[in-house]
């Protein structure tokens, strides 16, 4: 087993990381910018070293800087977290070459899930079920032309290097197809470096349910049921569930079989979520994420499973013992994302916390970095807090959560817990009808 883990990230997932390490008694190194001195995951950490100044590209994305405190502290792997280099398979390659082991899949499999199109054509080869679409990339306007009058109409155009909702554009009709795709194609080429877009059927009133699988890359292979992520704002997520309101126990056996069969047959090592949205009965593959989510603790809820840990014991090389007939699926479990925000606007909100106080209780559990008196930069992304509720059944999870919600103070600064408050006594949401357009029609209707 590892001796110390070098956490390659900040804020809430910096201190998750650094909680499971503890647990399994391996020391921890924090890395962080001049702007986060005073961060708790800093203030935990066995170690920290300042790698660089607030802006992420000279601090948490900063390779060498990165690789040098791992020296200096003589880290033996890094856990990259979520965003931030946790998806960049240049670093995967150079922290292996200094002889340090990434916490997380080959460079290999990040690269083809990273490229969208490799990654649709790959699980297409498995067995997986996707979105009708362009047969790989969509190179000009009369190809993306003849390809949208074959699929039909609506149509959406997706970066294939894409990621956090950007390089997508919708075309309902062929008058508004070519500003569409030449937007998209700009969008993608500013965003990624790549203009390189596809094209698929634009679904009108879709969910979008995931499911979580956690591979050994020995052949060992289980899944961890779905999360619902139909609450989204421009396409990023705010709440997430699990079980699915709507998904039955032969349905998640079913699609979880299909998923672990892929990621065995690939040999894939470590955590990864296989996206799909869902209509009228049918999965739809989207795109794979090679790495730990934001909304992992709701599943971490429900089948009583750590999956930093096992994220751990897997990098180290421990075989998986869980079968699929060990997981257990118990109870609901619901996360909010709290972040620095007018609930509003949208404007973000950093600043001083004057007051942080959090719920508790049984099946209560807020993930988050805040404490009061500290000062939320201005720099990075706007996640504060995630509230994550567990319960029984749904029903009481929803009673649990307005109850928490109620309990919740963060002071000096705007949240979007006044949203949230919002959503749980929502009617629809109550009863478990939404799709992937449902909280932006509620947003701009209130
Ligand atoms: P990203 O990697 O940028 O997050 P995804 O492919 O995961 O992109 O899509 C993000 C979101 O965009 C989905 O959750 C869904 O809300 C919407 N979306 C993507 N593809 C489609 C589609 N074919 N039809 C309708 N909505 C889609």
């Amino acid at each position: 087993m590892f001796e110390k883990i070098l956490i390659a990230n900040r804020g809430e997932i910096a201190l998750r990381i650094h909680r499971a390490c503890r647990e399994m008694g391996i020391k921890t190194v924090a890395v962080h910018s001049s702007a986060d001195t005073d961060a708790m995951h800093v203030r935990l950490a066995d170690e920290s070293v300042c790698i660089g100044p607030p802006s992420s590209a000279q601090s948490y994305l900063n390779i060498p800087s990165i690789i040098a405190a791992a020296e200096v502290t003589n880290a033996d792997a890094i856990h990259p977290g979520y965003g931030f280099l946790s998806e960049n398979a240049k670093f995967v390659d150079i922290v292996t070459a200094h002889g340090i082991k990434f916490i997380g899949p080959s460079a290999e499999h990040i690269r083809m899930m990273g490229d969208k199109i490799t990654a649709k054509e790959t699980m297409r080869k498995l067995g997986v079920p996707c979105v009708p679409g362009s047969e790989g990339e969509v190179h000009d306007l009369d190809e993306a032309i003849r390809e949208a009058e074959r699929i039909g109409y609506p149509i959406i155009i997706k970066a294939s290097a894409g990621g956090g909702g950007r390089g997508m554009k919708v075309a309902a009709t062929r008058e508004a197809l070519s500003e569409a795709f030449f937007s998209a194609r700009s969008e993608a080429k500013l965003a990624f470096g790549d203009d390189a877009v596809y094209m698929e059927k634009y679904l009108s009133g879709p969910r979008h349910i995931e499911i979580q699988i956690l591979a050994d890359g020995q052949g060992n292979v289980v899944h961890l049921g779905e999360r619902d992520c139909s609450l989204q704002r421009r396409h990023q997520k705010a709440v997430e569930e699990s079980p699915s309101p709507v998904i039955t126990a032969e349905e998640r056996a079913k699609i979880g079989k299909t998923v672990a069969d892929a990621i065995r047959d690939m040999r894939y090592e470590g955590v990864g979520t296989i996206e799909f949205l869902y209509e009228n009965g049918e999965f739809y593959f989207i795109e794979m994420n090679t790495r730990l989510q934001v909304e992992h603790p709701v599943t971490e809820m429900i089948t009583g499973i750590d999956l930093v840990q096992a994220q751990i014991n897997v990098a180290a090389g421990k075989p998986l013992t869980l079968r699929q007939e060990d997981i257990r699926f118990d109870g609901h479990a619901i996360e909010c994302r709290v972040t620095a925000e007018d609930p509003h606007t949208f404007a973000a909100s950093p600043g001083p916390i004057t007051e942080f106080h959090v719920p508790g209780g049984l099946g209560v559990r807020v993930d988050s970095g805040l404490y009061t008196g500290y000062n939320i930069p201005p720099y990075y992304d706007s996640l504060i807090a995630k509230l994550i509720i567990h319960a029984p059944s749904r029903e009481e999870c929803l009673m649990r959560l307005d109850r928490a919600l109620q309990e919740f103070v963060v002071s000096g600064i705007k949240t979007t817990l006044p949203l949230h408050q919002e959503i749980v006594h929502n009617e629809d949401f109550r009863a478990g009808r939404y799709d992937i357009h449902w909280l932006e029609k509620f947003i701009a209707a209130r």
